[in-house]
């Protein structure tokens, strides 16, 4: 039985699968919870099971979900002591932890000063970079204003390079560049995206990688200095710079190479005196590992890492932000089994368009190794209005193929009807030859799909 120091109440300020997920460690825990929503959430099944649900205003993310005085207020109300963050929304959002704290209540994640530093890449990987981790060449920081001194840089990088958007985020404000006479034009371009889309001018500079693999180190650290990590995980099938299918272990990462990594990411978490789960993102390529970003929140993905660990990270933020001590030490995990995920869409399979609309006829999955980590039900409205991702199935078998079968029976007993799905896409891409051998690079659903250029 775990006792709790601070935490009795949390309140969940995010909606969907994740504020489900949220809600069941809390349960586990014994803590209290209190459901946010929007006018157009109130359906939401953790709505329901939360001891306590507050609406915070309209559908528009603005109005409701990245509201942060409707959330403070929110959490006056109930008398919660924690605030949850989940993923998206204002899980990155150092503004909304520093708020949050001011306020009295415990942000369940990173401090604040972390999420800035990681939310800025130019910062981030100054910073990774002085704690030993491998980073991808490029500029030294931000590219200046001199083009003669810019095209200097490329040359010594070699190309094709990439520009990068300091603020960016979600596959924006990114330009490659093959030709040194598109050079200037792409950085004006990189420019103008940063600042319209993130109000951040700031551009640097990458060599770009051709083939990388998608492979990324999760974390947890106290605030005591204990750090370990869980492992790695695969997610290179990707579509638009959006995760599609995820695993874990990575294919062909030898414990050894995974243990190097993974202690290199701790070391840098102590470094910057790093708080909660974390993700460090790297590009793979030529067995070499090469920092792209850290994400300082829980991740859509975490449920393959807990799948081969046993370790519930959702729980371990709420004990993290309780200020205990990990309860365990880097030899006390061990990876065992495989385990995969697909990312299940409201959307069709054939152009990608969002398909909301009424669930007439909902059966799940199930079965040893099957877990269905979904918010819907039989007769529930996907709203328009948010990301499309309605759930995701995993599942687990000690090998790797075990665990597609296990994925291809999955996706056949699912029935999601009154609204498509992108089901029979990841029904492909289960049967898929290259994907059935596994360690294919970030382009190849692309190329799968036909959309490659
Ligand atoms: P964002 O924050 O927008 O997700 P990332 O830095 O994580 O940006 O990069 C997103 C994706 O862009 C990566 O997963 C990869 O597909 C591609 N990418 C980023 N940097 C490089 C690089 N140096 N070489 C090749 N591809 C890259």
């Amino acid at each position: 039985m775990i006792v709790m120091n601070k935490i009795q109440k949390v309140l969940i300020a995010n909606r969907g699968e994740i504020a489900l997920r949220i809600l069941r460690a809390c349960k586990e825990l014994g803590i209290k919870t209190v459901a946010v929503y929007s006018t157009a959430d109130k359906d939401l099944k953790h709505v329901r099971l939360a001891d306590e649900a507050v609406c915070i205003g309209p559908h528009p993310s603005a109005d409701s979900y990245l509201n942060i005085p409707a959330l403070i207020a929110a959490a006056e109300v109930t008398h919660a002591d924690a605030i949850h963050p989940g993923y998206g929304f204002l899980s990155e959002s150092a503004d909304f932890a520093q708020r949050v704290e001011e306020c009295g209540f415990i942000f369940i994640g990173p401090r604040a000063q972390n999420i800035r530093v990681m939310g800025d890449k130019v910062a981030a990987i100054e910073a990774m970079q002085k704690s030993g981790v491998p980073c991808v060449p490029g500029s030294d920081g931000a590219l200046g204003e001199n083009p003669i001194q810019n095209l200097e840089i490329a040359r010594n990088i070699g190309l094709p390079i990439i520009i990068k958007a300091s603020g960016g985020g979600g596959g924006r404000g990114m330009q490659v560049v093959e030709n040194e006479s598109d050079l200037s034009g792409s950085i004006e371009l990189a420019k103008s995206e940063g600042l319209s889309f993130f109000g951040n001018p700031e551009v640097y500079m990458e060599k770009f990688l051709t083939t990388p693999r998608h492979v990324e180190i999760q974390i947890l650290a106290d605030e005591h200095g204990n750090a370990v990590h869980l492992g790695e995980r695969d997610c290179s099938m990707q579509r638009r710079h959006q995760k599609v299918v995820e695993e874990a272990p990575a294919p062909g990462i030898s414990p050894e190479l995974r243990n190097k990594i993974g202690s290199i990411c701790t070391k840098a978490c102590q470094a910057i005196s790093y708080r909660g789960a974390g993700t460090f993102e790297f590009l793979f390529e030529n067995d070499e590992f090469y920092f792209i970003e850290m994400n300082t929140r829980v991740q859509v993905e975490h449920p393959v890492t807990e799948m081969i660990t046993g370790i519930d990270i959702v729980r371990e933020q709420i004990l993290i932000a309780d200020g205990q001590k990990l309860s365990f030490t880097q030899d006390d995990v061990t990876i065992k089994g495989f385990s995969i995920e697909c990312r299940i869409n409201a959307e069709d399979p054939n152009n990608f368009m969002p398909s909301p609309g009424k669930i007439t006829q909902y059966h799940v999955a199930g079965g040893l190794g099957v877990r269905v980590d979904s918010h819907v039900y039989n007769g529930y409205t996907v709203p328009p209005h948010y990301d499309s991702m309605i759930g995701k199935l995993i599942t687990f078998s000690d090998t790797r193929l075990g665990a597609i079968v296990k994925m291809k029976n999955a996706l056949d007993e699912m029935v999601i009807d009154g609204i498509k799905t992108n089901i029979p896409l990841q029904r492909r891409i289960m049967e898929d030859k290259v994907f059935q051998k596994g360690g294919m690079n970030i382009h190849y659903l692309e190329k799968m799909l036909g959309e490659s250029h």
